[in-house]
C-alpha cells in the first residue's frame, strides 16, 4: 500500500534491471525531458520553480520569504499551523521546521536542506540566475542543485505523504535553514536552530546534502553517502620584530625566521590514518580505479604505510586528503613599508583534520612541525568537532538497495568531506547526519557556487522519487500490515 504512489509515479523503476538500464541510459538523453511529469512531479516543479525564484543570497536575498512560501505550501496541504514553524534569526534570515507526525515509536527522522545560495552576478552568467529554466534537459538557474532540489523535493514529499494519509512509525522532521553557505555565520540555521529550538529538532538522525550522484561520460557512476567531514581549523603564524632602518639590515628578520617555518611546514605530512568511513570508501572504491591505485589501495587496507607503497595516493591531493589530516599556507602578509624591516610577518595556515583526531593534537604537532618559539601559532576561531556518523546498517542496506533499483550496477560509496556542510552541527550534537540525495550530476560542470549553476531535469526528478522512497523506507518499517 505504501508504494501506490511510487508505481504510479516512475514505472521505469518497476522493471527488470536489463530494461532498466536501457531506458535510464534514454532517459538521459533530452528526449526524456519530453515526457509529462506526473502530478506529483508537477507540484515538485511548482515548488522548485517558486523557491528558485526567490533570491536567498546574503547581500540582496531573503530567507525569510522562501520559508514562509514553504510554510504556505504546508499549510495549504492541509499541515497544522502548530506543525509548521518560520523561525528567523534576524531580518531576511529565515529558517522553517514542519513536522509530519507519525505514530512516535521510534525517535524523529530529520530531513534537512539550506534554502541560502551563493551570490550569483546576473551581468556574470549567461541567464538569469533567479529565473528557473529548462533548456535541453536541464534545469538552470542558482540553487538548481546547491539545495534547493533537496529542499523542494523534502516539502513536496511530505505534501504527498500527507494526501497519502501515510503513517510513519517516527515523526518527520522538515527543517529548511538560512546561511549555511556563509562560512562562520550566527545565523547558519542549522547551528541557530540547535541553540535556540533545539527540542524541534530532536532526531534519531538526519539526511542533508553532501553526498550525491556522480555522473561519468553522462552516466551515473556512483551513488555517494557522505558520513564524515573533516574538521576545519585555520591558525595564524606571527613573528614579530623592533623592526627599523632597512638600510642597515640585522640578521634577525621575521620574514625569514617566517619562511624558515613555512618551508618546514611544507616539508612535514601528518600520519596516515583510516576510521570506518574511509575504510569502506577505499574498499568501494578500489574496484573503480586503474590497476596502480587498485594496488596502491590494497596496500593501504592491508596497513602498510610505506611511502612508496603509497605514493599513488598520497600524490594525488583528493587522496591524499582522504587518508590524512592537511595543514596548508594559505595567505602571507608581512611588512609595513618598502625602506623598512618588517616589525611583522604573519601566514595562514588553513587545516582539515581528520574528524576522530583531536585538534589539540593536531596543534601539538603543527608547532613541533614549524619548530620555532619565535613563531607564535594562534588558532583563528573554534573548530566545530564532527564526529563520523556510524555506517548504519538500515541506513546502508536502505541506501543500497534503492541505489540497485533505480541504477542497477552503481556503486554506493561513503565518503568522508574534506569541506563542511551542516552535518557537522548536528553530528556535533549527537545527531548522526547522512548526507545522500541520488541527484546525480557532473562534478566540477554544474556550476555550484560558480557561474550558471545547473543540473539534469530527469536526474532531478530521480533524486526527488529517490528521496520519497528513502525517506518512507526509513520512516517505517515493514511489518505484517503492510507487506
Ligand atoms: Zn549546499
Amino acid at each position: 500500500m505504501i508504494w501506490k504512489g511510487i508505481t504510479a509515479m516512475k514505472p521505469v523503476h518497476r522493471l527488470a534491471a536489463g530494461a532498466a538500464v536501457a531506458l535510464l541510459a534514454g532517459s538521459l538523453a533530452a528526449a526524456h525531458a519530453a515526457e509529462p511529469p506526473s502530478p506529483e512531479l508537477r507540484l515538485f516543479r511548482e515548488i522548485y520553480k517558486e523557491l528558485v525564484e526567490i533570491n536567498t543570497t546574503d547581500s540582496t536575498g531573503d530567507t525569510v520569504k522562501a520559508a514562509e512560501a514553504m510554510a504556505a505550501r504546508l499549510r495549504t496541504a492541509g499541515f497544522p499551523a502548530d506543525d509548521v514553524h518560520v523561525l528567523s534569526s534576524g531580518p531576511r534570515k529565515g529558517n522553517l521546521v514542519a513536522r509530519l507526525r507519525g505514530t512516535g515509536a521510534r525517535k524523529p527522522l530529520l530531513l534537512i536542506a539550506h534554502i541560502d545560495v551563493v551570490e550569483a552576478k546576473r551581468e556574470d552568467w549567461a541567464f538569469d540566475p533567479f529565473v528557473l529554466q529548462e533548456v535541453d534537459g536541464y534545469f538552470r538557474g542558482r540553487g538548481t542543485l546547491d539545495d534547493k532540489a533537496m529542499a523542494a523535493s523534502f516539502v513536496s514529499i511530505l505534501i504527498q505523504y500527507a494526501s497519502e494519509g501515510f503513517k510513519p512509525d517516527r515523526d518527520i522532521v522538515l527543517a529548511l535553514t538560512a546561511d549555511e553557505e556563509l562560512s562562520d555565520s550566527p545565523h547558519d540555521g542549522a547551528r541557530w536552530l540547535l541553540q535556540h529550538h533545539r527540542d524541534l529538532l530532536a532526531a534519531e538522525l538526519a539526511i542533508n546534502e553532501g553526498g550525491g550522484g556522480a555522473l561519468k561520460d553522462g552516466k551515473p557512476a556512483r551513488n555517494s553517502i557522505q558520513l564524515a567531514e573533516k574538521v576545519y581549523q585555520s591558525y595564524r603564524l606571527e613573528v614579530k620584530d623592533p623592526g627599523g632602518h632597512s638600510a642597515a639590515p640585522r640578521a634577525e628578520n621575521p620574514i625569514y625566521r617566517l619562511s624558515d617555518g613555512l618551508r618546514r611546514l611544507a616539508a612535514f605530512a601528518f600520519p596516515v590514518r583510516l576510521n570506518p568511513v574511509t575504510q569502506a570508501f577505499f574498499e568501494r572504491v578500489a574496484a573503480l580505479e586503474d590497476a596502480e591505485v587498485a594496488t596502491a589501495i590494497k596496500a593501504l587496507l592491508s596497513g602498510n604505510r610505506d611511502a612508496a607503497a603509497l605514493a599513488p595516493l598520497t600524490l594525488r591531493p583528493t587522496y591524499n586528503a582522504q587518508i590524512r589530516t592537511t595543514c596548508v599556507a594559505t595567505q602571507l602578509e608581512a611588512g609595513h613599508a618598502e625602506n623598512a624591516l618588517p616589525q611583522t610577518a604573519r601566514a595562514t595556515v588553513n587545516c582539515r583534520i581528520l574528524p576522530n583526531e583531536a585538534v589539540a593534537d593536531i596543534e601539538r604537532a603543527l608547532v613541533a612541525a614549524i619548530d620555532d618559539p619565535k613563531i607564535a601559532v594562534i588558532p583563528i576561531g573554534a573548530a566545530v568537532s564532527s564526529p563520523p556518523a556510524a555506517l548504519d546498517p538500515e541506513v546502508m542496506s536502505t541506501v543500497e538497495r534503492l541505489t540497485a533499483e533505480m541504477w542497477p550496477g552503481v556503486p554506493v560509496i561513503p565518503t568522508m568531506s574534506g569541506g563542511y556542510t551542516d552535518s557537522r552541527w548536528l553530528r556535533n550534537a549527537g545527531i548522526p547526519a547522512y548526507g545522500v540525495s541520488g541527484l546525480f550530476s557532473d562534478p566540477g560542470k554544474n556550476g555550484v557556487h560558480g557561474l550558471n549553476e545547473q543540473v539534469g531535469v530527469q536526474a532531478v526528478y530521480d533524486s526527488r522519487t529517490f528521496l520519497y522512497r528513502l525517506v518512507k523506507a526509513l520512516a517505517k518499517k515493514p511489518g505484517p500490515a503492510t507487506n
